[in-house]
């Protein structure tokens, strides 16, 4: 971008970096989308939450009932809201006020639901999902059960390999979720993986989705924002 105007040109460099780091990460989404086509997904990249909001709701079916795992990134892309203006039968066992035995329950229906939301840990440029639960309930709903699956991530979820993405969910993921959830593990202290052995550990059962399962119906939106941890 030239500076044609009397503008400090450092200034003018600060703004370019902004476009410049918007280009990269898009060149990266756009990368991963192609790779997860290719192992089979259903895939798009989107510019922006509004966007990727619109195409999610045009994904679920009039009447579908729709679980949503522990997703930050459902949450800041405001489908929930949409959904329940709309008056669709939501399994969200963030709500406040549930007791312990409907979070559970809600938890298993996750499993059989029409439609399940979910973000991704880290999503691959060689086009594989990964996710790391301490119950399980999100990975396993991606592996088999609900009819239709919908993973969003933010370019920040992108990683080169599966190596990075397991790197990713140790070194970011998890420590910013436990210490949201305010959770007393190590990482949540120090901000590192301790590799911990506490009863409350965060990191039990990892998915890696490498090519989308037989008999399954997967959509990844990739969106030009950072979202969620
Ligand atoms: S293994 Fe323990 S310390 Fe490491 S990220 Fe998981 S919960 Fe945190």
């Amino acid at each position: 971008m030239e500076n044609n105007s009397n503008e400090n040109p450092y200034l003018t460099r600060l703004k370019n970096m902004k476009n410049i780091n918007s280009w990269l990460m898009e060149q990266r989404g756009k990368k991963a989308v192609e790779a997860l086509k290719k192992n089979a997904f259903e895939a798009v990249y989107v510019n922006d939450t509004k966007t990727a909001r619109t195409e999610i709701l045009k994904l679920i079916p009039k009447d579908a009932k729709v679980g949503v795992g522990g997703s930050m990134t459902m949450r800041q892309l405001g489908v929930l809201d949409e959904l329940e203006k709309m008056g669709t039968l939501i399994y969200d066992h963030w709500k406040p006020g549930l007791s312990p035995e409907d979070v559970l329950n809600i938890r298993k229906a996750h499993l059989t639901c029409d439609v399940f939301l979910a973000s991704a840990n880290a999503v691959t440029l060689e086009g594989m999902l990964v996710n790391t639960d301490g119950i399980g309930n999100r990975a396993g709903a991606m592996m088999f059960g609900p009819n239709r699956m919908i993973i969003v991530a933010g370019v920040n979820k992108i990683v080169n390999d599966l190596q990075s993405a397991f790197r990713r969910i140790k070194e970011i993921a998890t420590p910013r979720v436990v210490k949201d959830m305010g959770i007393d593990l190590p990482c949540a202290t120090t901000g590192f993986c301790m590799d911990c052995n506490s009863p409350m550990r965060a990191c039990r059962a990892t998915v890696i989705l490498e090519r989308r399962p037989f008999l399954s119906d997967i959509h990844v939106l990739i969106v030009g924002e950072d979202l969620g941890f």
